[in-house]
């Protein structure tokens, strides 16, 4: 079977097995179906000749492929990659049904002929730069989910042909299968790094053909909670707290040119997410997002300012800021002595005449908490577009590109 063959069975296989995380349970996994990728990659894993294979307490699968070098090879990087097993909930269907399109040859792409849902050439004029390609698209009731079972079928595949080939020399190679990238990379926060003891590692959690990716956001959550004093409109002058009001009072405070809607490349924002509102309490939910460290922690202390400011007007409301973090910038884990895994990308791409694109990403991967743990985690491309919507999709060629580029890596880590 061809490499293209290969990659499209794997990732049919693990589209059948709905594994939507939910961002409402709190449980690491957070849906059964994650479980059961899980214990299907540890058996799998276990075919490829793949060792110290486990499965942890919160669903994250282990392995370690131990080296195939030359007797008396000097000793080489260990290398990890981590893929994570959940797809995205944005309200849509948990079960994909994806569809491959054989030589795409422009226009609008029926998704679902029962329910006549397409994805449209005008919406998606991206779509022009795959014709004549295959491409595999979701039904239009789902995510195609390629984000992030792209990524999962590439390492497999790679591993396949790397058991199958004792020419490909290699060193030793750590897996780790996450649950709950897409609820906070909650999957990765619970790994046990003692099973991951590498050198660095690679995710492939990105989209177009040739993009890198070291750079993410540093990214915080904070609640603010707001408790009012009701009273009756009789006896409400002077008297009555509308924790609404206070609420306005205090997002009127942020800067409106520090929105998602107002930013873009490497530039933070505050994102008001959610507002609930009762007579009683009230609770804001805001996003913090900045790639530069300082300016990321400027805006946390701003949201403790707007607080002071805002008590100021309202002293009887009773007022808390929580504030989190929730992943840390690739960039900030970055040393002269350890930007080799990155450095092996650009080889690796130039060897495989793929045009790189390097970007700062506006969100954050697995590598981003794990490259917080002292472990440099690069993020490439897995050829899909179109993350997170109905309208996802994946190109084949690029695909293959991605898998491509993961075994170029595993070689040129052997000769590093
Ligand atoms: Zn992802």
């Amino acid at each position: 079977m061809n490499l293209k063959k290969r990659l499209e069975h794997r990732f049919y296989r693990y589209s059948a097995i709905p594994s939507q995380s939910d961002p409402s349970n709190e449980t690491v996994p957070s849906s059964v179906g994650q479980w059961e990728m899980a214990e299907l990659l540890a058996q799998e894993l276990a075919e490829l000749d793949v060792t110290d294979i486990s499965i942890g307490e919160t669903g994250v699968v282990y392995g370690r492929l131990p080296a195939r070098l030359a007797p008396g090879h000097k000793p080489v990087p260990k290398a990890g990659w981590c893929c994570h097993m959940d797809t995205v909930d944005v309200h849509l269907s948990p079960e994909v049904h994806p569809l491959t399109v054989r030589n795409y040859q422009g226009g609008d792409i029926l998704q679902n002929p029962e329910k006549q849902i397409y994805l449209r050439a005008d919406e998606h004029p991206e779509l022009n730069d795959y014709i004549g390609q295959d491409i595999i698209v979701s039904d239009g009731t789902s995510v195609l989910g390629a984000d992030n079972k792209a990524a999962v079928s590439n390492l497999m595949v790679a591993l396949e042909i790397i058991k199958e080939d004792p020419a490909i020399e290699h060193g030793e190679i750590y897996i780790a299968f996450v649950p709950d990238e897409e609820t906070g990379l909650r999957g990765s926060k619970s790994m046990d790094f003692s099973k991951f003891p590498v050198d660095f590692a690679y995710t492939i959690d990105c989209c177009e053909q040739g993009e890198v990716v070291y750079q993410t956001f540093n990214a915080g959550e904070a609640v603010l909670n707001i408790r009012g004093v009701p009273a009756h409109p009789m006896s409400s002058k002077n008297n009555l707290v509308n924790p609404a009001m206070v609420a306005v009072d205090y997002i009127n405070l942020l800067d409106r040119a520090e929105t998602p809607e107002h930013t873009e490349d490497t530039e933070g924002y505050l994102w008001v997410t959610d507002i609930y509102c009762d007579g009683l309490d009230a609770k804001v939910m805001i996003d913090i997002r900045d790639h530069d460290l300082k300016k990321y922690k400027a805006k946390k202390e701003f949201l403790q300012k707007a607080l002071e400011i805002t008590q100021l007007k309202h002293p009887r409301a009773v007022m808390s800021l929580e504030m989190k973090d929730i992943y840390g910038n690739i960039y900030d884990a970055l040393t002269d002595d350890n930007r080799m895994c990155i450095d092996l990308i650009y080889e690796a791409l130039d060897e495989l005449g793929i045009e790189p694109k390097t970007k700062a990403m506006r969100g954050g991967t697995d590598g981003s908490f794990i490259s917080t743990q002292g472990i440099p985690t690069p993020n490439y491309f897995t050829g899909a577009l179109n993350f997170h919507s109905s309208a996802e999709f994946l190109p084949l060629d690029a695909f293959e590109n991605s898998c491509k580029l993961t075994l170029k890596l595993m070689e040129m880590i052997a000769k590093a």
